[in-house]
């Protein structure tokens, strides 16, 4: 693997493969590692409604179809494995996977985030047996059952909803008396028959051994505890960024969000981010892909600053 690419870029979510287009249109020489589940957070969403151009909603999956075919069709190499490890300590800088080193002049991180978990060991031993953070990847398997949302953002709103299309009923669980949910999503939410929600209470315990047969609810008002059955529970509680491989090497906030130091290069010269590993704030699919064409232009100005052309003839 002796070719130094002009930029690696890590992650393939809207950010990644804007970037990677970007970057490859403009003749540099791009590597992306996709990761073992390519597509970002869209592939686990159904319905995108309000990304510009598709006037009557598409897929989240079919979506980031189109971003690969278009990262492909200038010329960037995908690769769908993990990084591993990363060594930004000189240029070329080094990128390990399972199949060995890469390296390149500059890095995009475009890694996003990652749903939270609450925390619970029965949580933990439910995975996959009722328990879930993905209602669009999942709902299908609960047909006709009942099931619990957890959350009052947006996400929980959005899938207690979606869920309705499958399920007998679904309870949504808050912790607080008041919804952090936009309105028209609540009002989606609160309109549907099959919809109730809990309020000022926390799911303490996940019941069952094989499968999930109820959850302990404590109302934190009261402190009273009860126990509802229900057979799924989809965690919609916010997400952290995927971060961990960076930490002590790239600057980040105290979430651990990355914190660009002049626009969107990091504390290491050579290193950007983009999209969602950098914005708690937005998470928007076209937030991140406009972070992306960012990412990208920076790299290409920052390598001809350097005096360099990393494009496509130079390989190998
Ligand atoms: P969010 O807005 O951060 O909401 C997370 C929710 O989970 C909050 O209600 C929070 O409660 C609750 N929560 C957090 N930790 C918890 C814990 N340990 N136990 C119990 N509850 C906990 O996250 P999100 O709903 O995933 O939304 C993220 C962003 O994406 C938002 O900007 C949202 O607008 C956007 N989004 C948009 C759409 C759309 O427009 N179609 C769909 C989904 C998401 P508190 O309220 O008490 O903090």
């Amino acid at each position: 693997m002796n070719t130094i690419y002009g930029v690696i870029i890590i992650g393939s979510g809207p950010a990644g493969y804007t970037a990677a287009i970007y970057a490859a249109r403009s003749n540099l020489s791009v590597l992306m590692f996709q990761g073992y589940q390519p597509g970002g957070q869209l592939t686990l969403t159904s319905e995108v409604e309000n990304y510009p151009g598709f006037e009557e909603g598409i897929l989240g999956p079919e979506m980031m179809e189109k971003f690969e075919h278009q990262a492909r069709r200038f010329g960037a190499e995908l690769i769908p494995e993990d990084v591993i490890a990363v060594d930004f300590s000189r240029r070329p800088f080094v990128v390990t996977t399972d199949s060995g080193d890469y390296r390149a002049e500059t890095v995009i991180i475009a890694t996003g985030a990652s749903a939270k978990w609450l925390g619970l060991p029965s949580e933990k031993l439910l995975q996959g047996r009722g328990v879930s953070a993905c209602a669009t990847c999942d709902g299908f398997f609960f047909k006709n059952k009942d099931v619990v949302v957890i959350g009052g953002g947006d996400t929980a709103m959005e899938e207690a909803t979606f869920l309705t299309r499958y399920v007998n009923h679904v309870t949504l669980i808050h912790r607080r008396d008041t919804f952090r949910a936009s309105k028209i999503m609540q009002d989606r939410a609160r309109k549907n028959p099959k919809i109730s929600f809990i309020m000022d209470s926390e799911v303490t315990e996940i019941l069952g051994e094989d499968a999930v047969t109820g959850v302990r609810v404590r109302n934190l008002k009261t402190n009273e505890e009860t126990v509802l059955e229900t057979q799924g529970v989809f965690l919609a509680i916010g997400h952290q960024p995927n971060t961990a491989l960076f930490k002590g090497i790239i600057d980040m906030d105290q979430a651990g969000y990355i914190v660009p130091v002049e626009h969107t290069m990091t504390n290491i010269p050579g290193v950007f981010a983009a999209g969602d590993v950098t914005d708690h704030r937005y998470r928007q699919a076209v937030t991140a892909a406009g972070d992306g064409c960012r990412a990208a232009i920076d790299v290409e100005r920052w390598l001809e600053s350097q005096g360099e052309d990393i494009g496509v003839e130079n390989w190998n």
